[in-house]
């Protein structure tokens, strides 16, 4: 990125990128821990540059499948994403981000799940050719691949769980805390695939240059996720 950009100057506020909904929450006690506040609800609010307490750190609201983009490229110093996301991301552009700190929020399971009924072990172990719809194509493939099952994937972009009640795929691979989203379509999780968890992120080149003012953050981050004792 050329250094025109706000943030290529050395005085403008650090810009941590963030999805709204339960990431952004779950960041609220880790900033805090920071001594860092957020006045402003993103949820209530149609800003999408959020200041805090601290004037050298403002946040920006994305799309949690966004987040890698803008810390890639340096519109964002640091941002939060899933491992989920970062899997998809990095499948694209690989290696351009630190990953420095897992932050043990936004914490969820990666499942193939089925149609209530369906024998799904019993079509593993003939070999059945599965139809899967997923958001998640690289880590379902790398899961299947690794099974050595041929499956053909179907990529969405949302609501996975309609796609076997209408017939579009035979299994999802989708994310999953409680259950009850696949409950209430009639489906149930079969297999785990991984735990999933954000992390932090940050550019490369902004560690480098930013480094004095980044490192106490990512310090007040590394203590404030730490499991407790
Ligand atoms: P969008 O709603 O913009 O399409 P999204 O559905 O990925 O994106 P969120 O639902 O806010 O956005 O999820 C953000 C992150 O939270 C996901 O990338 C994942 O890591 C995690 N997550 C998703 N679903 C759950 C869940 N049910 N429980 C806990 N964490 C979850
Ligand atoms: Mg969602």
């Amino acid at each position: 990125m050329s250094s025109t950009t706000q943030n290529g100057r050395l005085d403008a506020p650090l810009t941590l990128a963030l999805s709204k909904g339960r990431i952004f929450e779950e960041t609220l006690p880790l900033l805090a821990e920071a001594g860092i506040e957020v006045t402003e609800n993103p949820e209530n609010s149609r800003k999408l540059i959020i200041p805090t307490s601290d004037p050298g750190l403002r946040l920006i609201i994305v799309r949690a499948s966004d987040v890698p983009t803008y810390v890639q490229y340096g519109a964002a110093d640091l941002g939060i994403a899933g491992k989920d996301v970062l899997i998809e991301h990095s499948a694209e552009h690989p290696g351009g981000l630190y990953q420095p700190i897992d932050l043990n929020i936004a914490k969820c399971r990666l499942c193939v799940a089925v149609p209530t009924g369906f024998d799904y072990q019993k079509a593993v172990h003939q070999g059945a050719r599965l139809r899967v719809a997923t958001k998640y194509v690289t880590a379902a493939r790398e899961h299947f691949a690794a099974k050595g099952m041929h499956v053909d994937l179907i990529k969405l972009y949302g609501s996975m769980e309609l796609a076997p009640l209408v017939g579009l795929a035979d299994a999802i691979v989708d994310l999953v805390s409680s259950g009850g989203t696949l409950r209430a379509n009639n489906l149930v999780a079969v297999e785990d695939i991984m735990h999933i968890s954000s992390r932090l992120v940050v550019n490369q080149a902004a560690l480098k240059t930013r480094g004095d003012r980044l490192q106490p953050l990512l310090d007040a981050f590394q203590r404030a996720s730490a499991p407790r004792m």
